[in-house]
């Protein structure tokens, strides 16, 4: 059985980039640019008043008292005015300074007499409230860098340069195959041994927290045949398949059987750590097939260690874990060997004056994999090293933040 560490080093080292796609940028954000974009365009393209106010030529204010105001210029002014000396205009935010303008007094510290400008006395530098052309970007310059996560505001910076689509690196489309002849569909009643299906809905809720929604399930029954199939048709269709349940050595445990029906070479098989220790992942040319456990816990537990670092891997996001020190606020033990992730619950403390603000986490009740109760109160893991045996109220342990 291999440690937490090895099988994270297995995955990096394993799985690749999905190839790049085109996407307008209203779909892109949570993607990964693929490309260098350089603006096609000084923005802003014009000098462009940054205030409501009144626009005239810095030189022009050492010459006379009042200026004459010549015109109006609104935003979206189609065309550039010209100024003369002894004028000012009435300018708008984001509208176009006239030629032979640079300057923008604001309207608020403006004296206006007899429908005149007065300029004397004014203590202002040349170039106020001009915003100057290229100020936020020059032509030909680079916007954003290959490798960039889109976000919101990258996206709207894309806008700002009139860029509209953006090659992007691929996210997986995934296939979900759930196992387990107990499973029942929410919505039915329950018969006697059934279980509600509830893995698809928290990894499809998993997923779409991190962005994606290509995503396809299909239940299947715990027989060799049916899953192997089940398993091919996903190889055809999907770049990623995870599949729930059947992953350990119970009689009716068939994934690792159909993964080899496939010819998919295993990555590996089992880690050393709690919940989730029979996690299988393998590979087949580009293709990722994770074998997820069945108890709810140990697939959240497991998508959110592994499957998340699977998509870093394919998409070259950074969804996986951060992980923060924090005091732990109460006892717990267990037994050395295993790597444990404990659901737990952290807030910030704010001591008094604000002096050594800290992270504190309590370990929640509740840790077996059935169990979801938990899960579903605690906001990150505490991850305890398979050496670990004890932890004491007040001690330092690492947390991993769950998303938000
Ligand atoms: P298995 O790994 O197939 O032995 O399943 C382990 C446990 O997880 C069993 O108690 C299953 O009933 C439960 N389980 C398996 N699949 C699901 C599912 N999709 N939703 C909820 N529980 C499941
Ligand atoms: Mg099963």
């Amino acid at each position: 059985m291999i440690s937490v560490t090895e099988a994270k080093e297995i995955i990096k080292s394993n799985i690749g980039r999905l190839p790049s796609i085109i996407k307008p940028i209203d779909e892109a954000v949570g993607f990964i640019l693929d490309q260098d974009i350089f603006s096609p365009i000084n923005v802003p393209s014009f000098v462009q008043s940054s205030v409501d106010g009144y626009a005239f030529a810095f030189e022009s204010i050492k010459h006379f008292s009042v200026l004459e105001i010549s015109e109006l210029i609104q935003a979206g002014a189609s065309k550039q005015s010209v100024i003369s000396k002894n004028n000012a205009v009435r300018i708008f935010t984001g509208a176009p300074l006239p030629e032979g303008a640079d300057t923008v007094l604001m309207q608020e510290k403006a004296t206006i007499e007899n429908g005149a400008l007065v300029v004397s006395g004014l203590e202002i530098e040349k170039g106020l409230n001009a915003r100057p052309i290229g100020a936020d970007i020059q032509k030909g310059a680079l916007a954003l860098q290959k490798g960039t996560l889109l976000t919101p505001a990258s996206i709207g910076f894309l806008a700002s340069i009139g860029i509209s689509e953006v090659a992007v690196i691929k996210k997986p489309s995934i296939q979900i195959i759930l196992t387990g002849d107990e499973l029942q569909l929410i919505g039915k009643e329950l018969n006697f041994g059934q279980i509600y299906e509830s893995n698809s809905h928290t990894l499809k809720a998993a997923l779409h927290q991190v962005g994606i929604y290509d995503l396809e399930t299909i239940c299947v029954e715990d027989d060799l045949n049916t899953i192997a199939k089940a398993v091919a048709t996903a190889l055809e269709k999907f770049d990623l398949i995870l599949m729930t349940g059947g992953v350990s050595v119970g009689d009716y445990d068939f994934v690792l059987e159909a993964a080899k029906a496939n010819s998919i070479d295993q990555l590996f098989h089992k880690i050393k750590q709690k919940p989730g220790k029979p996690l299988f992942i393998g590979s087949k040319d580009d293709k990722v097939i994770c074998g997820l456990p069945g108890n709810p816990a140990s697939v959240l537990s497991c998508f959110y260690n592994y499957v998340l670092l699977v998509l870093d891997q394919l998409s070259g996001t950074k969804l996986v874990l951060p992980q923060v020190k924090a005091i732990v606020s109460n006892d717990y033990k267990k037994p050395i060997g295993l790597t444990h992730f404990l659901k737990g619950k952290f807030e910030m403390i704010e001591e008094l004056n604000n002096v050594n603000p800290h992270c504190q986490v309590t370990i929640l009740d509740g840790q077996e994999s059935f169990k979801m109760n938990s899960f579903a109160l605690a906001n990150c893991f505490v991850e305890l090293p398979e050496d670990v045996t004890i932890v004491k109220a007040g001690d330092e342990v690492v947390i991993m933040l769950f998303p938000r």
